[in-house]
């Protein structure tokens, strides 16, 4: 059987074509994308949970010539991602199976976390293909119940599908994750127009601040709306903001999607920082490529998003 080398050097347009190739092999019209009609294409023969280490989200192994993806039954809610992750696996080093349908590179030159992280690259566009993605939040108000039901219909968890919103939305918005560390809230991940996550903001939320509505959503764990202040001594800069909790204990987490001031709001802000404020989104390969990515550890001992 003929594999398809769609490239050696990984771009975000490379991508996008061998997934494209895959989704077309695999007849995916809408979504949500059939995902074991695509690991078949790739050769992986078999698809199974099992009970793995709590922070372990699945593996990919080669027996004679056999693939198999493993995942964990304890984080049900990522096993989509976790498939798509181990698929991309197979796009990216091929392993030498001979089933494998479309490889992105035969070896490319990428190991530990800088394969990890083009592994997720990937698995987001097979999970979320841009254009189908990019028809499906057409004309959605940036608001966390559209991305609610942008989620069910990719068949996602609601922080991937909100961080794929970030790069893909029609208008400029911030999609932050947030995490409990210390008495604070620190930024996970975010996509899309830098707001408050960009490098010189302080982008840290103290627990207690009843005026951030990230701080007031975390201890909620409903839905708040306000203004977010990315700057101490800037507090004149400040954009509309909905936030949400989410999940208990040590998984609690805080999704926030921010919009840039508008001018009305803006008319007291310091002439350059408003520019920057109302500036549009940067391109989406610009972004996918260069927006930080969450820590992942060594090939196969996936931990938890
Ligand atoms: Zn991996």
């Amino acid at each position: 059987m003929e594999t398809n080398v769609v490239a050696t050097q990984v771009s975000i347009d490379d991508i996008r074509r061998a997934v494209g190739d895959l989704l077309r092999r695999a007849r995916v019209a809408g979504p949500p994308v059939d995902l074991l009609a695509i690991a078949r294409l790739q050769g992986i023969e078999r698809v199974e949970f099992a009970k793995l280490g709590p922070r372990l989200l699945g593996k990919l192994r080669e027996k004679r010539g056999e693939l198999t993806v493993t995942l964990n039954e304890r984080q049900p809610h990522r096993s989509r991602f976790t498939l798509a992750h181990e698929i991309a696996h197979t796009m990216l080093e091929p392993f030498g199976n001979p089933r494998t349908k479309t490889a992105l590179a035969h070896r490319n030159g990428r190991r530990g976390s800088a394969l990890e992280r083009l592994c997720d690259e990937v698995a987001v566009e097979l999970l979320f293909p841009y254009e189908l993605f990019r028809h499906a939040v057409a004309g959605l108000p940036p608001a966390i119940g559209a991305v609610t039901r942008t989620a069910r219909l990719f068949d996602a968890s609601l922080e991937a599908t909100a961080l794929r919103y970030g790069e893909v939305a029609p208008g400029p918005v911030e999609v932050v994750s947030w995490r409990q560390q210390g008495s604070g809230l620190k930024v996970k991940a975010s996509r899309g127009t830098p707001l408050v996550a960009a490098s010189d903001c302080r982008a840290v939320r103290s627990l207690s601040d009843a005026s951030s509505p990230v701080a007031r959503a975390f201890r909620s764990r409903g839905a708040e709306r306000g203004l977010e202040r990315p700057y101490d001594d800037m507090p004149w800069i400040a954009h509309p903001c909905e936030a949400q909790g989410f999940l208990r204990g040590e998984a609690r987490y805080v999704l926030s999607l921010i919009t840039p001031a508008t001018a009305g709001a803006a008319a007291d802000t310091t002439p350059d920082r408003r520019d920057g404020a109302l500036a549009p989104s940067a391109p989406i390969d610009h972004l996918t490529l260069t927006s930080p990515r969450p820590e992942r550890s060594p090939r196969h001992g996936h931990r938890p998003r």
